[in-house]
């Protein structure tokens, strides 16, 4: 295997590369292939961006001929055929019918360029410059959204202070939900808590990069309701876990509550094409013309991608597919990774799962994803001290290849825990 031209030439920034050291030069479905023509099962999904696996036929085939035809490839914010043909089906498909009214805006290509423009959003239209975002959260690396991402490591790196975002403990099981509520109404409806009342509550419903951890669907209405009390913009960063992920398109359907504004990314060009959005109420649409802009914002193959995208997911009904899934995962893990070891815990909705190792020693985790890459599949690992194995299969995942990735990872464990 030949990784000169990355280790001598590639900044050391460079992270998957580590975890995952294979040369890959194809991929189809839930398979990656490297230069050497070895296999991999992928349970990582391009962190949650190939919702529909790599190089799926119905959206190639859609990007090959608006390739052929000299559609245009960049077009800044130009009104397009493309980006129209992606408004008008997401509006059609995704927004009314779940009785949704948002504006839309596209913004630079990457999920953390979203956060930044939800920020501001929540800002420009409260006159406040205060956030609550929650102790384990995740909002990218840029500098607006860095305030707000929990990780101390990931912080140290801005090099300058980052301010004007208070942390909230999330309910994870260290503190139970209702302490956790308890002391967020505490706080701001105590005028002398110090708190000051914010401009938004940056929340994801379920933690991703986090550890896999699932806020109740209880704790999520009251959030909303304590949103709605105090006049704070509730934003629901649905990078990773929207699209289908947790089953339903938003995530948030879950607890039958509608965010204030929405930052979807990842998956929504469902090939892995840069994308990403914000949506917003319509009464929060307070931007000026160019006030968050740059080149690329809403590339048009993406655009073609994402239309095909909401089409495949009606014509392989990924919904039903993902709730079946779920099925297959919960009791894989339940019954044969759960026996192992009672101090190991899972947790997940939908095609997103967490095993937590924590409990059994720091490291297992880690030594989990290695050997299953030794073995022939590619899985991270998530939360605190990467304890968490992050199960993130593609959606579209045939059943057998779910099995056989059961398979390694039954046996990958079973070498790290020496059972
Ligand atoms: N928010 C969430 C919830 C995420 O999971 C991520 C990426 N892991 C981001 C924001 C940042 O997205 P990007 O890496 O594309 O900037």
């Amino acid at each position: 295997m030949n990784t000169d031209s990355f280790g001598q030439h590639e900044s050391n920034v460079r992270s998957y590369c580590r975890s995952f050291p294979a040369v890959f030069s194809t991929a189809k479905g839930s398979i990656l292939v490297s230069e050497s023509g070895r296999e991999y099962i992928d349970f990582f999904a391009g962190a949650g961006a190939l919702n529909y696996g790599h190089n799926p036929d119905f959206i190639k085939d859609r990007l090959i001929a608006y390739l052929a035809s000299n559609g245009v490839t960049h077009g800044l914010d130009f009104f397009t055929t493309a980006k129209r043909s992606f408004i008008d089906a997401f509006v059609r498909q995704v927004l009314a019918p779940r009785d949704l009214d948002y504006k839309l805006q596209f913004v630079g290509p990457t999920g953390t360029n979203a956060v930044e423009a939800a920020l501001k959003i929540a800002r420009k239209s409260t006159g406040r410059t205060g956030v609550l975002s929650f102790m384990g959260g995740y909002h990218g690396l840029s500098l607006g959204g860095l305030a707000a991402t929990a990780n101390r490591s990931k912080r140290a790196a801005a090099g300058t202070p980052l301010h004007d975002v208070a942390f909230m403990p999330y309910p994870d099981g260290q503190m139970s939900a209702a302490d956790s509520m308890r002391y967020l109404e505490r706080g701001l409806e105590d005028g002398h808590s110090g708190i000051d009342i914010p401009a938004a509550i940056l929340v994801e419903t379920i933690q991703a990069e986090g550890g896999i951890n699932v806020a109740p669907v209880e704790w999520l209405q009251s959030l909303r309701a304590l949103c709605d009390r105090y006049g704070i913009v509730l934003i629901c960063d649905d990078i990773q876990v929207g699209c289908h992920r947790s089953g339903p398109f938003f995530s948030f359907e879950r607890a039958g509550i509608v965010p204030d504004v929405v930052t979807l990314s990842k998956s929504i060009s469902g090939y892995g094409l840069p994308m990403s959005l914000v949506l917003m109420k319509p009464a929060l649409d307070v931007w000026k013309p160019g006030e968050h802009t740059g080149t690329f914002r809403g590339h048009q193959l993406a655009f073609v991608g994402a239309t095909a995208a909401l089409e495949l997911a009606v014509a392989v009904d990924v919904e039903a597919q993902v709730r079946r899934k779920e099925t297959m995962l919960g009791n894989f893990l339940s019954d044969h990774i759960l026996p192992m070891d009672r101090r190991l815990a899972a947790r997940g909705v939908g095609m997103i799962w967490g095993l937590d190792c924590s409990a059994v020693s720091d490291g297992l985790a880690e030594r989990v994803s290695a050997r299953c890459f030794e073995l022939g599949l590619l899985i991270e690992t998530a939360g605190r001290r990467d304890s968490v194995l992050k199960f993130l299969p593609p959606l579209t995942t045939e059943d057998e290849v779910l099995q056989k990735g059961f398979a390694i990872i039954e046996r990958a464990v079973k070498d790290c825990l020496d059972v």
